[in-house]
């Protein structure tokens, strides 16, 4: 089973194979991690995004991470937190699965994940945490070539939530 870490900092200095941006539907940047990353990576990251022509929500693409430390970038679209009652918990979901199947599909062997959703799309962070464990150790067991996951925490609270949540499955 690869390793699954909590880390607090900020995703874009991470020397992984991808990092993953929780990128809204344009694809053309935004606030938040999206324009840490873009801001990162430099313009041709932009570049790069415009020739995907966007991207539906639960989806993922993949783009080199240029001046990123990160070889890859992966966008993925989270689900704008409403209710809870109108398909939020199995977009983000998919989410996380199809970003690793990206990263599986390229055989990358570590990829670091921001807490989707929990920012501006206001997805409450326990449950979305709990969504991304969950979905990411159950997914992970199809997945050989993976050997790193990282969540990677912008806040104590994030980094506390996750790091609860992981113990079990560590021990
Ligand atoms: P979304 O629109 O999917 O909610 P946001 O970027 O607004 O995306 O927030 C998603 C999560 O990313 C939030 O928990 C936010 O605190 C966190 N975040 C913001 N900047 C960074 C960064 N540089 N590295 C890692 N996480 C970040």
């Amino acid at each position: 089973m690869p390793e699954l870490r909590a880390v607090h900092g900020d995703i874009t200095t991470l020397e992984v194979d991808a990092i993953v941006n929780a990128a809204n539907n344009t694809l053309l940047g935004g606030g938040g991690v999206d324009g840490a990353i873009h801001r990162a990576a430099g313009q041709q990251l932009l570049q790069a995004c415009r020739k995907l022509g966007g991207c539906h929500t639960g989806e993922a693409r993949l783009t080199p991470g240029f001046e990123l430390p990160a070889r890859y970038v992966i966008h993925t679209v989270g689900p704008v937190f409403k209710d809870g009652t109108r398909g939020e918990p199995d977009l983000l979901r998919a989410c996380y699965r199809h970003s690793l199947e990206l990263a599986q599909q390229h055989d990358l062997k570590s990829i670091a994940f921001p807490a989707i959703s929990t920012g501006a799309y206001r997805y409450p962070p326990l449950q979305a945490a709990r969504i991304a464990v969950d979905e990411v150790s159950s997914a992970l067991v199809d997945m050989p070539s993976l050997e790193t996951v990282i969540f990677c925490c912008f806040s104590e609270r994030h980094l506390e939530i996750y790091e609860k949540l992981l113990e079990p499955l560590n021990a």
